[in-house]
């Protein structure tokens, strides 16, 4: 039998992440994501699919982010009918970021058909997209936000996304997954989001089994919430990713440090503490290390105002997941405290409450989307509280050149909004160290892994090839090399399209 593996994004680019495994009559996908970015990027999800929809057996997902789950109603729509396999908690954010990408799309194809396509975008929603990640290319970081998932006509409606639930099926980390006859599949934690998945599959033909470990986008050591990427010692092949494949990330202690420090300089100042931030995984993020500086008494207790109705939707995820919360998370909240709530933070229902926020007693704590001030309701919170010298703009998150972010981090001293021009008058800090990625040091350890289990006792766990992956290509060139240098592991960097066959 002849087992094969066909790259069908995430190559040569960071974004529409697609891997078609075929073995014999069998077709396993892994992944099915929007490409993001530039207009070349953003076509290729109008394209069709490389292979017949309906001849694909199982699609497994390794995590909910946009550029993994994105085209999954597009392939629904195309005539796939089998299951969708990946983690409770996945499963439960990918529903979340399909309905808002519906959303989007039937919103923007709306204002295109009313031919005012430089209609400002005034939707809330994030669209769950990494945009803040400087291992992004800046192509993809500077594109227009609405660029960054569509185009024109939607791809997709409502009715597909709920086509598309109704294939979803739960598999918990570590259970082995039976996926088609002779296929088994296994997940384990990759500490990325919540949910987020390593997938080892194994395909047994004639009695030998054959193992690739597809690594999705892998978390940081050390981050609150979520558990430690899994590391993994056998395969045959192995796919990782590079998005950090040359950079290293600022400590975390440090940037819970600058925290504090920002914190308590508004409330000494009776000032507003307005935080952008992404709805998926870093507004929860925030959240815990406010509540345990406030619990370790290093911060003042300030009111804090949660803004994004899909940053909420995004938290109650979290909160129904405590099976995915890593020891120090879980102990807290078997100690009886909750570490994913701040006390007494009030999440706001609909724009007249988010517009009321303006009036609380001061001091206090806004954490709003959008991430880079493209837009959503933090736009009109920079509107009260930009000119106020005794407010903080606090970026914890990428910005990306061109957007308004970008401009206020690099010392405008106006912002234009909705066509008025507001002074810039407030405190602007930066926070570089919270990011949901593994550096270059944390990838090779991951890989390490294999390599180590190369020595005598156990020869057989060595890779016979490392695909590098999910990666701008200086990154990922740097980082195969280093792979090929300091590990000995023979790496490809495959190509888009390219189909390479496994030999067991
Ligand atoms: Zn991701």
């Amino acid at each position: 039998m002849t087992i094969a593996i066909q790259f069908l994004g995430a190559v040569e680019t960071v974004t529409g992440s697609q891997y078609l495994v075929t073995a014999g009559e069998r077709r396993i996908l892994v992944d099915c994501g929007f490409f993001q970015g530039s207009p070349n990027e953003v076509a290729r999800n109008r394209m069709p699919f490389a292979f017949e929809a309906r001849t694909v057996d199982a699609l497994l997902l390794t995590h909910a982010h946009l550029d993994h789950c994105g085209r999954i109603p597009s392939l629904v729509r195309a005539g796939f009918t089998g299951p969708i396999h990946a983690t409770p908690g996945t499963l439960d954010l990918t529903e979340i970021v399909l309905r808002d990408a519906a959303k989007l799309q039937d919103e923007a194809e709306a204002r295109w058909r009313r031919h005012h396509p430089e209609a400002a975008d005034t939707s809330d929603e994030e669209t769950a997209v990494e945009r803040d990640d400087p291992g992004m290319p800046a192509r993809l970081r500077q594109a227009d936000p609405e660029a960054a998932t569509m185009s024109r006509a939607a791809l997709y409606h409502a009715t597909d996304v709920d086509a598309t639930v109704r294939l979803f099926r739960p598999v918990q980390y570590e259970q082995t997954l039976q996926v088609a006859p002779g296929i088994t599949a296994q997940f384990h934690d990759a500490g990325h989001i919540l949910g987020s998945a390593i997938i080892e599959l194994t395909v047994t033909d004639g009695g030998v089994a054959t193992t690739i470990v597809f690594s999705g986008d892998l978390g940081r050591c050390d981050t609150p919430i979520l558990r430690d990427p899994t590391p993994i010692s056998h395969a045959d092949f192995v796919l990782v990713e590079s998005t950090y494949g040359n950079r290293e990330h600022g400590p975390m202690a440090q940037a819970v440090e600058d925290l504090a420090a920002a914190v308590s300089e508004v409330a000494g100042g009776r000032g507003v503490l307005l935080v952008p931030s992404f709805a998926i995984g870093r507004t929860q993020e925030v959240v815990w290390e406010l509540d345990r500086l406030l619990r370790d008494g290093r911060i003042p207790k300030l009111p804090l105002f949660l803004d994004s109705p899909m940053a909420s939707r995004a938290s109650d995820v979290y909160l129904r997941h405590p099976e995915d919360y890593d020891e120090e998370t879980a102990a807290l909240l078997r100690s009886g405290s909750s570490p994913l709530e701040y006390p007494g933070e009030q999440f706001t229902n609909d724009a007249q409450q988010s517009k009321a926020i303006r009036t609380q007693p001061r001091p206090f704590m806004v954490v709003a989307s959008s991430g880079m001030l493209t837009g959503g309701r933090i736009l009109h919170h920079l509107k009260d509280f930009l000119p106020d010298p005794a407010s903080m703009l606090l970026f914890i998150g990428y910005q990306g050149q061109g957007s308004l972010g970008y401009a206020i981090q690099h010392g405008a001293k106006e912002a234009r909004i909705d066509g008025q021009i507001y002074p810039v008058r407030c405190k602007v800090r930066s926070i570089s160290g919270f990011s949901a990625h593994a550096d270059e040091h944390e990838l090779e350890d991951w890989v390490r892994n294999f390599a180590r289990a190369g020595g005598a006792a156990a020869a057989d766990g060595r890779p016979k090839t490392v695909f590098v992956v999910h990666g701008d290509p200086e990154a990922a060139s740097a980082f195969a090399d280093r792979i090929r240098g300091d590990m000995g592991l023979e790496v490809q960097l495959p190509s888009y399209l390219q189909e390479v066959i496994l030999r067991p």
